[in-house]
């Protein structure tokens, strides 16, 4: 397996002559000096994807393509109807709708597709999948996704579970004393549970503003070839605004994979993700040398850096929501950060498919 420092060795020189403003040649093209061999097959994902990135290796082994490897991959965890954030069982909007958004990349042949608002079908990533292979476009949304969807033969489904819609209805009492919604407290019975931020497992440790479980699936390879794709889905906020679309369906957000370089991908507070342009900014930094892990902290210390509202801060000025990346680059080394620590993600290598810890710029109080 190639080590950290070959990977920096081999475009360090690159990345300071850049600085320098003496363009090594093969900077021009924006392509780094990576010297190309055999890398051991590598597969990242949020924590909630330790299934996901065993399928996805276990894929590639059967001669399924880095991009095919990945979706089917994260279609476990968007059939799952005890994960609430992703696909079937995913929190529904405000109106108690669900709105799924995904988008992909495929490294070798540059293709990228995407869907947002998509209504009615538990694996948008085949549907993102099919705009990739199927149209001339990257991204499609809302009803127009749908009919796509339907026009390609995906199964129109209601993807709400009675336990997603239990907490929906629960929400939807607590929101307002001057509506005619009552709280399971006012109506004398309790009509469903409300799950606090804590109870959630792997990958969902996370809240988007202090009551909202928020989650999301990201799943990142590099095949023996070097080879690389990304994926990312979602059922996005839950509880949010119709229409609402974070930063999973829009390419460079939500995920981004360079075929020269490597794939990286993010959950948490998406709108922070995309005034950012996250994931490509991580992709970015690993094109300048850096580890997987380093690119994931400095592109979060520019989410840090932009964060100045202050609805948005703690007491001490730091962001008081949280962003995981993940990333793998071309020569096989991987990593994942969040802004806060705790935070776990998924790794496959090796026949070992395991947890690791997160990176991260602060530590929890
Ligand atoms: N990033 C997703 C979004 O903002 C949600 C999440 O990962 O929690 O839609």
């Amino acid at each position: 397996m190639s080590t950290r420092r070959d990977f920096i060795r081999t475009s360090a020189g690159a990345g300071v002559g850049a600085a320098l403003g003496a363009l090594p040649k093969q900077l021009e093209a924006g392509v780094p000096n990576i010297i190309s061999r055999r890398v051991t097959p590598v597969c990242v994902a949020s924590g909630n994807g330790l299934g996901a990135v065993s399928r996805a290796i276990e894929e590639l082994a059967n001669g399924a393509s880095t991009i095919e490897a990945v979706v089917r991959g994260v279609n476990l965890v968007e059939e799952d109807p005890n994960d609430s954030s992703v696909g079937y069982g995913g929190l529904p909007n405000e109106h108690g709708v669900v709105q799924l958004d995904s988008s992909l990349m495929h490294g070798p042949t540059r293709g990228a597709g995407a869907v947002a608002a998509l209504e009615g079908f538990k694996r948008p990533s085949l549907v993102a999948l099919d705009v990739m292979r199927y149209t001339d476009h990257h991204l499609l949304v809302g009803e127009g996704a749908q009919r796509f969807a339907l026009s390609m033969g995906h199964q129109l489904e209601d993807l709400l579970t009675e336990s997603s819609r239990e907490r929906w209805i629960e929400w939807r009492a607590q929101l307002s004393d001057r509506d005619d919604y009552l709280s399971p407290e006012d109506s004398g019975e309790r009509i469903g549970r409300f799950q606090e931020p804590e109870e959630f497992g792997d990958g969902l440790l996370d809240s988007h503003d202090g009551y909202r479980p928020q989650g999301t699936i990201n799943c990142d390879i590099v095949d023996s070839d070097g080879d690389l794709s990304s994926v990312t889905t979602t059922s996005g906020l839950s509880y949010k605004i119709p229409g609402r679309v974070g930063d999973s369906p829009i390419i460079g957000a939500g995920q981004y994979c360079d075929n020269d370089v490597g794939a990286a991908g993010s959950t948490g507070r998406g709108e922070a993700v995309i005034k950012t342009c996250g994931s490509y900014t991580v992709v970015e930094m690993m094109r300048n040398g850096m580890h997987p892990t380093d690119a994931c902290i400095e592109a979060l210390r520019r989410i840090v850096h932009v964060t100045v509202e202050d609805r948005l801060r703690d007491e001490n000025g730091r962001p008081n929501f949280n962003v995981n990346y993940y990333a793998v680059n071309k020569n096989g080394d991987w990593g994942g950060a969040a802004i806060w620590s705790g935070a776990q993600f998924a790794v496959s290598v090796n026949g070992d498919s395991r947890h690791e810890d997160s990176a991260y710029l602060f530590e929890r109080g």
